[in-house]
């Protein structure tokens, strides 16, 4: 049984000045959008950032404000809301509280930002359907809301292979959407500015891998928990300069740590892989569940999806559309079950969760007999927990915890 009296949590201490720049970010575009001083450009998550803010934009995140929506546990109250005007419940919940808590005017960015009192409105919206077409739609939502244009690249869908023709119809396609958005920006393209983010966008990239790597060391420094809150800059800074200096201070301190043996689980014994969305509204109580089994999560999917290698500045639509598209989410299953079993052995992983997200098809893998096949090639033990990323009517604590339980106990018996 979990003695909570024995969970200590280890504060990562560089995550003050995260905080910071994370808090810049937002009052720059509350002021943009107050003051008019800006244009804002609303961008999916794995969207074509570079390009955006190469044309001068300040780039928002639903996605992001989706998250906070279910950290905070709002969201749940929020869903129904937007089921009320024809969104399903069994659709994206981030897509669903987003557009609740925008119906209901009511945001966590107020309670973490004073003085913010709405999410900034947008000049244009720009999606890619690479992850899923929920996206597509949502976007599609607020553009119809805030009369602004909404734009974006389609994406194939179950790639195994990359080619040459997915790169160069994503290329074309991310370049065709240059007229609309200096229409929009009154800002000529500016291919230098474009090498310039897309450089420092590879950079953060480079570094977000080191940091995320730093958990292949036993004892891990870093937990999937520590993560999911890590990769803030990495989501919405890429291209600046901030996001880089960021994790060049925090990848330091990982080292340190790896340097001392510190793990991010005092007396790691178990380490786990984490397949699928994290569970918003209980990363907290999951932390120090696994903390208290003295299991680490070392490594995840989910994370590692900010982590761009194709990047490269000399040739920036090209290698956007690389990167864009050899993500994890659009790839076939044969691809993500090669990419899962290299995860396996380089975090020196024991056992597999897989995280079946009620809302989220698109990045649950445990549906088509991923798992199974998996345990039968690698012998890798694997559990799979149902919940969502942000409805937690779908999420049974109790359930869980029993279940996760019983899963380390098996693997500390191997
Ligand atoms: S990938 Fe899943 S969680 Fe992300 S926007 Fe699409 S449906 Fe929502």
């Amino acid at each position: 049984m979990v003695d909570k009296t024995s969970v200590p949590r280890k504060e990562i201490k560089s995550s003050g000045q995260m905080k910071k720049i994370m808090s810049d970010y937002f009052y720059e575009l509350d002021g943009a959008a107050k003051n008019k001083s800006r244009k804002i450009a609303w961008c999916t998550s794995v969207g074509p950032a570079e390009l955006l803010r190469a044309m001068g934009f300040l780039v928002y995140f639903p996605e992001n404000h989706g998250a906070m929506l279910g950290a905070s546990r709002v969201a749940t109250d929020l869903i129904p809301v937007a089921n009320a005007i024809g969104y399903s419940p069994d659709i994206c919940s981030y897509l669903t509280s987003d557009v609740g808590s925008y119906l209901k005017k009511q945001t966590p960015l107020s309670r973490a930002y004073p003085g913010i009192d709405s999410v900034p409105r947008p000049d244009v919206l720009v999606y890619n359907t690479n992850q899923c077409r929920d996206v597509k739609d949502w976007m599609a939502w607020f553009g119809r809301e805030f009369k602004a244009p909404c734009i974006g690249i389609e994406t194939h869908r179950g790639v195994g292979e990359v080619t040459a023709a997915h790169v160069k119809s994503i290329a074309e396609q991310t370049k065709a959407l240059i007229p609309a958005l200096e229409k929009v920006s009154g800002r000529k393209y500016d291919e230098s500015e474009m090498k310039t983010v897309m450089a420092l966008s590879k950079e953060c990239s480079v570094l977000w891998r080191k940091v995320l790597e730093t958990s292949s060391a036993v004892p891990a420094p870093l937990s999937f928990f520590d993560s999911t809150i890590q990769m803030g800059p990495a989501v919405v800074l890429r291209g600046t300069r901030q996001a880089v200096d960021y994790y060049k201070s925090l990848l330091a301190e990982l080292e340190e740590r790896v340097k001392n043996k510190e793990g991010a689980v005092e007396g790691e014994k178990i380490r786990l892989y984490w397949d699928g969305m994290p569970v918003w509204g209980k990363l907290r109580p999951m932390s120090e569940l696994f903390t208290g089994l003295k299991t680490c999560v070392v490594a995840s999917t989910y994370c590692s999806s900010w982590v761009f290698d194709a990047f490269d500045p000399a040739e920036p639509f090209e290698s956007m559309a690389r990167a864009y598209i050899e993500l994890f989410i659009v790839r076939s299953d044969e691809y993500k079950e090669k990419y899962i079993e290299n995860m396996i052995r380089k975090y020196k992983v024991h056992g597999l969760i897989f995280h079946d997200a009620k809302t989220c098809p698109n990045n649950t893998n445990s549906r088509y007999g991923m798992p199974q096949r998996l345990q039968e090639r690698l012998g890798i033990p694997y559990i799979i927990i149902p919940g969502d990323l942000n409805d937690l009517r779908c999420y049974s604590e109790e359930q869980t915890k029993t279940a996760i339980e019983a899963f380390i106990e098996q693997l500390n018996n191997i």
